[in-house]
Parts: C-alpha cells; sequence; structure tokens
C-alpha cells in the first residue's frame, strides 16, 4: 500500500477501564464510515488507528473526509508506509513529500521510535534523514525551532511511515459511549449546533421537529430532514420524529391568553419529545436554547419551559454569543441550509407581548383549559418517523 491514514486518539487515552471500549467502539464508527469509499482496513495499535485501504479501488481523499468527521480522535495524518530502514525511509520521504518541502522556506524532521528495536534513536534518525534531504534541497534551509514544514518520520511495529503535517481530527468522544439524547431540532441555525455539541460528546442522538402544516410549509419540513441529514454527516444515520403540531397550536390560540402562546406551545413540545425520548431509549432531551436570545429563553420562562420535564435538559449553546453559533455552524455546514427563509411553528401565532418573567403558576392557569394529556397523546400518534443517513446507499 503507499499510502495509509493514522489517526491518533484523542480523550480516549485518559479513560483508565473502560478504553478497551472505547477503542472497539471508534473502530467500528470508523468502519461504518469508511465502508463507502471501499475495502478498508481498519486496526489499533500503541494508540493509533491505522485506516488502510486494500486495493487499488478504493476511493482515499472520500475516506480521508469522512474520517475527519468520526468523533475520538484528535489528530490524523496521511503517510506513505515503508521498510524500516534508513534508504527506505529517505527514499519514502523522497517521493511523497518531496514535492511540498521543495516549496518550503525552511524544513526540520521530527522523528518517533515506537520500535526499540530500531538501531538509531530519534534524534538520530532525524538527524541522519534531515542530513540527506539538506543535501537534496540546498534552497531549502534547516530550521529546527520554527520550520515552514515538518517531516515526520515515525518507526513503529509494521512499518515506517513518513507524513507532513497532521491535521486535527473532530475531537470529542467516540458516538454511542455517551448513551443517547434526542435533540428538539427546528429549521434554524442554532439546534443543529446544539445537536452536533451533544453528539461530539460521544452521545448518539435522535431528532424531533414540531411541524404546524398548513402554517409551516413542506419545504420547511425538508428543510430540517436536510439538516439532520447533515449532522448524520457526524454523528451516523439517525431517526427524525416529525410531530404533527397543529391541532396543538390552534389549540392553544383559541383558548390560551395570547402572551402565554409561546411558553405554553414550548411546554408542550418538552411534554412530547420526552415522550419520544422514551420511547426511543434517549435519556436527555437538547435544545439550542441561548440565555437571553428571545423571550422564551430568560431564566425564568425557561424554568417554566423545563418544569414539563424530568430528564435532564441540555442547552450545549446556553453562554455563547450568536457569532460563536454562526462560526460552528460555518464550520459544520449546516448553516446554509439555516438561513433558507422558512417558517417555523414558532414564529406562528407569535404573541406581541411575550412574558419574559412568567411566573409557573400563571402558566398553568393559562393552559388550565385544554385537555393537556388527550391533545399530547393525539400528536405522539400524528407523528411521521423519517430514517436519515448521509449516504444513499
Ligand atoms: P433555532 O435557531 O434552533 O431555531 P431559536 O433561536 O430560533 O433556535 P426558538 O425558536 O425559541 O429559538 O427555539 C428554541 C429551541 O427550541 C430550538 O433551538 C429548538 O431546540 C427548539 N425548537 C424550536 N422550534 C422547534 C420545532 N419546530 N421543532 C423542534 N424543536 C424546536
Ligand atoms: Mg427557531
Amino acid at each position: 500500500m503507499n499510502e495509509i491514514f493514522l489517526l491518533k486518539l484523542g480523550e480516549i487515552v485518559l479513560k483508565g477501564q473502560n478504553r478497551r471500549a472505547f477503542e472497539n467502539c471508534l473502530k467500528g464508527n470508523i468502519r461504518r464510515r469508511v465502508k463507502h469509499f471501499g475495502a478498508f482496513r481498519v486496526y489499533l495499535k500503541q494508540s493509533t488507528i491505522y485506516v488502510e485501504p486494500e486495493d487499488g479501488d478504493c476511493d482515499v481523499d472520500g475516506a480521508w473526509e469522512a474520517c475527519g468527521t468520526v468523533f475520538g480522535i484528535a489528530s490524523m495524518c496521511r503517510c506513505r508506509p515503508c521498510e524500516k530502514t534508513l534508504d527506505a525511509i529517505y527514499e519514502a520521504v523522497l517521493s511523497y513529500l518531496g514535492d511540498a518541502l521543495s516549496l518550503a522556506r525552511s524544513f526540520k524532521v521530527e522523528s518517533k521510535r515506537a520500535d526499540k528495536a530500531f538501531p538509531l534513536n530519534s534524534i538520530q534518525l532525524s538527524q541522519e534523514i534531515g542530513g540527506r534531504l539538506a543535501e537534496a534541497f540546498p534552497q531549502v534551509a534547516v530550521d529546527v525551532h520554527n520550520p515552514d514544514y515538518t517531516v515526520h518520520v515515525e518507526v513503529r511495529d509494521y512499518a515506517a511511515y513518513v507524513h507532513g503535517p497532521a491535521q486535527p481530527g473532530a475531537g470529542g468522544l467516540p458516538t454511542g459511549m455517551g448513551g443517547r439524547a434526542a435533540v428538539l431540532l427546528s429549521g434554524g441555525i442554532d439546534s443543529p449546533v446544539a445537536g452536533y455539541m451533544i453528539a461530539k460528546r460521544g452521545v448518539e442522538i435522535e431528532c424531533i421537529h414540531f411541524f404546524s402544516y398548513p402554517y409551516t410549509s413542506e419545504k420547511a419540513k425538508e428543510k430540517v430532514l436536510e439538516l439532520a441529514r447533515l449532522l448524520t454527516r457526524f454523528c451516523g444515520r439517525m431517526t427524525v420524529d416529525v410531530v404533527g403540531f397543529t391541532e396543538i397550536q390552534e389549540a392553544i390560540r383559541d383558548h390560551c391568553p395570547e402572551e402565554y402562546f409561546t411558553l405554553v406551545m414550548r411546554r408542550f413540545m418538552m411534554r412530547i419529545a420526552q415522550r419520544i425520548a422514551n420511547d426511543h431509549g434517549c435519556r436527555a432531551l437538547v435544545t439550542g436554547e441561548n440565555l437571553g436570545q428571545v423571550a422564551s429563553q430568560t431564566m425564568e420562562a425557561m424554568a417554566v419551559t423545563g418544569a414539563v420535564v424530568d430528564m435532564p435538559m441540555f442547552h450545549p449553546l446556553i453562554g455563547m454569543d450568536k457569532e460563536e453559533i454562526v462560526t460552528i455552524a460555518r464550520k459544520i455546514g449546516t448553516l446554509e441550509t439555516s438561513i433558507l427563509p422558512y417558517e417555523d411553528c414558532c414564529t406562528v401565532f407569535t404573541p406581541k407581548h411575550p412574558k419574559t418573567k412568567p411566573e409557573l403558576h400563571a402558566v398553568e392557569i393559562a393552559e388550565a383549559a385544554l385537555d393537556v394529556e388527550a391533545l399530547i397523546d393525539r400528536a405522539v400518534l400524528n407523528t411521521e418517523k423519517v430514517t436519515v443517513k448521509y449516504y444513499d446507499d
């Protein structure tokens, strides 16, 4: 094989007793992700996962990109494997990194010798390869303190590997190790980012979307399913529960005081989400709420909304500025879809003067006119389950 990937583990290396389980989970996630791009061998040795194409038909660039979205990997590099001899290592550096090196202003060689049987230590190895390269590329200066380009040489168990600068991995923990949570996914900028952040902590996610046809359009639903699909690039396939919410919104409009519309509506969302989450084996709810962003996201409003839920609720964006959220949305590729201009059910029947410091008992009185349980039962029955995955195969 003339090119393989070395993926370095992140926080997993800190997991004492559970480490093996984390590593196995991560290997499984990588295998699942790269198989779309051909036959790859995925194995672990010395805290590093090797991803090796088994034949010439593999789409190596596709697999590389896919590995960059797998949580649990701190850094990654594409390498040329070679025999564990000085001549073979030097030849590999020349053929694999020669072009990049010739464009650099300065360079150094950094070596690691995991195989202690190799006759040179890492400093001697760097000096030897660096010396030969300095002769071959007289126009590129040697600079061991602040080089423009670093040639890496790793002498490991099976072979030696040469590579250029490593690239950051997706970080976080392997998907599946942290249990499962349900993300309340709207069509906005925030909730997909919230889902991504929770998934990054090793949590498998399912999404729930409240849909108020005809107040919100079929296009709005497609947009949310597309957002979920974009998330599956990082967290694997998922189910989106699309809950018919029209009857509940109309009942609120017809029977509750206007200033409480949004709060009562959000309490319905949470109750239904909790019911669905339990059915899916989810242990927490996740929202894109952000302190002070809108009237329903004050501490008092969030207390009133959270009062109907008895599982943990996570709001990973709670303390972030919009700009920070937008930066992540752009990085994970959801921003463009999020800003498409379709209505969300939250913007239907919005009160002119919403309560920003509601009291729980007043909200309970406001919703007393409704048959809450019956409305929830019907909405849960009126739920469409859609399986979403990144690739069509
Ligand atoms: P977003 O950008 O995620 O839409 P937002 O700033 O517009 O958030 P709200 O509309 O008040 O805020 O919603 C707060 C949170 O409630 C959302 O982040 C999402 O988790 C959840 N939510 C709102 N509308 C829906 C919906 N139609 N379906 C599912 N969840 C929703
Ligand atoms: Mg919204």
